[in-house]
């Protein structure tokens, strides 16, 4: 099925950092603001992979050196940030007795310390717009206790709480703050890990039969949902959280 797209330019003269930019939902957010009329830069660890119309900063979320160079390089071309996506994210597996201390503090990094990086760097020019919104990329791993996902779900629980506590923290500046949490989307992260299967074909086909619609999540169905929680449109929403995961979270739907 081809993904709809928006006929709408409800980002009109918006500009906005989208991290991660470069793959999967961050290069789809990339497509679908550019669509929208934002003016929109990638700040991923890699140029490889932006959508054509993006201007790229590399920088790794890690490094908060090089996250205020690129922040900064981004608002001196577009004239100021009015939104930023925090989008980068690694995965990690596992039950607690499987991930040292090293392994948690290197997707920590990335998962929370990243989004933490550069919404800060960002702050200044946020408080400067009139149309000031982060949203961030979480998961329904914040909500679902999901096996062998110890790590990866405290990253993203940490980053729903944080959701929380920026909106509050920043309301009365009129900087929105919200999240998405998809459920399986189909990207090349989750290609990674079909890849790793000893029949990728067939744990396929289980992992889409494991969805209430029957299908994996769009990239391009995550987008739409940022770019909503990015627009003007959603003035009156801040603190929340947005489920694009096929009703996987909330149904209980048995495969056929
Ligand atoms: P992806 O691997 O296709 O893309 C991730 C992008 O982030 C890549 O371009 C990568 O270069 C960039 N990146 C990673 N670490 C970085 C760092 N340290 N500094 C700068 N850039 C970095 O992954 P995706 O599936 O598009 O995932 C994007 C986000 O969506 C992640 O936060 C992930 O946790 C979240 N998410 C994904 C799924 C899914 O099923 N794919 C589900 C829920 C949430």
């Amino acid at each position: 099925m081809t993904a709809p797209t928006s006929t709408t330019r409800e980002l009109d003269g918006v500009r906005a950092v989208v991290t991660g930019g470069a793959s999967g939902i961050g290069a789809a957010i990339v497509t679908a603001m550019l669509a929208r009329g934002a003016a929109v830069t990638s700040l991923d660890r890699t140029p490889d992979g932006v959508p054509d119309g993006a201007r790229a900063e590399v920088a790794d979320v890690t490094d908060d050196a090089a996250v205020r160079a690129a922040v900064e390089s981004a608002a001196a071309a577009m004239g100021g940030i009015d939104v930023v996506v925090n989008n980068a994210g690694i995965g990690a597996q596992g039950t607690v007795a499987d991930n040292d201390d090293a392994e948690w503090l290197r997707v920590l990094d990335v998962n929370v310390l990243g989004t933490v990086r550069v919404t800060r760097a960002a702050l200044p020019h946020l408080r400067a717009s009139d149309r000031a919104a982060v949203v961030n990329t979480c998961s329904i791993a914040a909500w679902t206790g999901l096996p062998s996902r110890a790590l990866y779900s405290a990253s993203k629980g940490a980053v729903q709480a944080l959701t929380l506590a920026m909106a509050a923290d920043h309301v009365r500046e009129g900087i929105r703050v919200n999240c998405v949490n998809p459920g399986t989307v189909d990207t090349p992260w989750v290609g990674r890990l079909l890849d790793a299967a000893d029949d990728p074909v067939a744990e396929r086909a289980a992992l889409e039969a494991r969805q209430p619609t029957g299908r994996l999540v769009s990239p391009e169905a995550v987008a739409h949902a940022v770019c909503y929680l990015a627009s003007p449109l959603a003035e009156a929403t801040t603190g929340a959280a947005l489920a694009v995961d096929g009703g996987m979270h909330t149904l209980r739907v048995r495969p056929p």
